[in-house]
């Protein structure tokens, strides 16, 4: 499903955040990338998602050479395959869940009544039913994330990236957004979760850990 071949990634002023990294993701994994801060494991995901392209080395998705696709083609590919959630929800401010979550499918071309009534069954899916009224101030850090992942799934992506999304939370609260990507998980989605946290790491499936750009170790568990 996703697969990186010898990816590098030099950033503007040379640092060498991706060193040769190869990949596969098969549909349905549930998979934790672990490694201290500094290691690439943001800008591996970035580029596992095609919110950024690799210096060099192949990403494909689906079969497709993401290198190949246009700007356009791209966007497309993300938009309808890919989930993202990040440590700090990104939800907009003053929007309520609800239109928060039925702005994530703009891209679908759906009207806006449909994206609404999607968007609040993927409200009621992570457990918000009742709080498709209220603003992100007006939620705890964990139900925001909550509706970060509502956003994430309401197109129903078949992959799931999630950088450090427990990253913000207390300890209850960010077991409860890991049991939610377990589920969703559960339910088919293909889940990569960045984290910190050894005890989620080692209680996942697989585990990639990263060191200074690269792939120092496996485990399947
Ligand atoms: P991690 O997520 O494991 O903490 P990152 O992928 O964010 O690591 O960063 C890897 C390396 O790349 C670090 O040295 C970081 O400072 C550098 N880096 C990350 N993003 C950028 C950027 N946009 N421009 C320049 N350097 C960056
Ligand atoms: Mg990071």
């Amino acid at each position: 499903m996703i697969e990186l071949t010898e990816v590098t990634k030099v950033y503007p002023g040379g640092v060498n955040a991706l060193g040769g990294v190869s990949l596969r993701i098969d549909p349905g994994e549930l998979v934790a990338i672990v490694g201290p801060s500094g290691s690439g494991k943001s800008t591996m995901l970035n580029v596992l998602g095609t919110l950024d392209r690799p210096t060099s080395g192949t990403v494909r998705i689906d079969r497709y050479d993401v290198a190949r696709l246009s700007d356009a083609g791209l966007s497309a590919l993300r938009a309808t395959r890919i989930g993202f959630v990040f440590q700090q929800f990104h939800l907009a401010a003053g929007v309520r869940a609800v239109d928060n979550v039925a702005d994530g499918l703009l891209y679908s071309g759906l009207r806006l009544s449909v994206r609404r009534k999607r968007a609040a069954a993927a409200l009621e899916r992570v457990g918000l039913a009742h709080r498709l009224d209220h603003e992100p101030h007006e939620l705890s850090g964990g139900e925001r994330q909550r509706v970060a992942v509502a956003r994430a799934v309401a197109g129903e992506p078949a992959v799931l990236l999630a950088d450090e999304p427990t990253g913000a939370l207390d300890s209850a609260s960010g077991a409860g957004v890991m049991q939610l990507l377990r589920d969703l998980h559960a339910a088919g989605t293909t889940v990569v979760v960045i984290t910190h946290d050894r005890d989620i790491a080692s209680s996942l499936p697989r585990q990639i850990r990263m060191r200074d750009g690269v792939i120092v170790e496996e485990v399947h568990t």
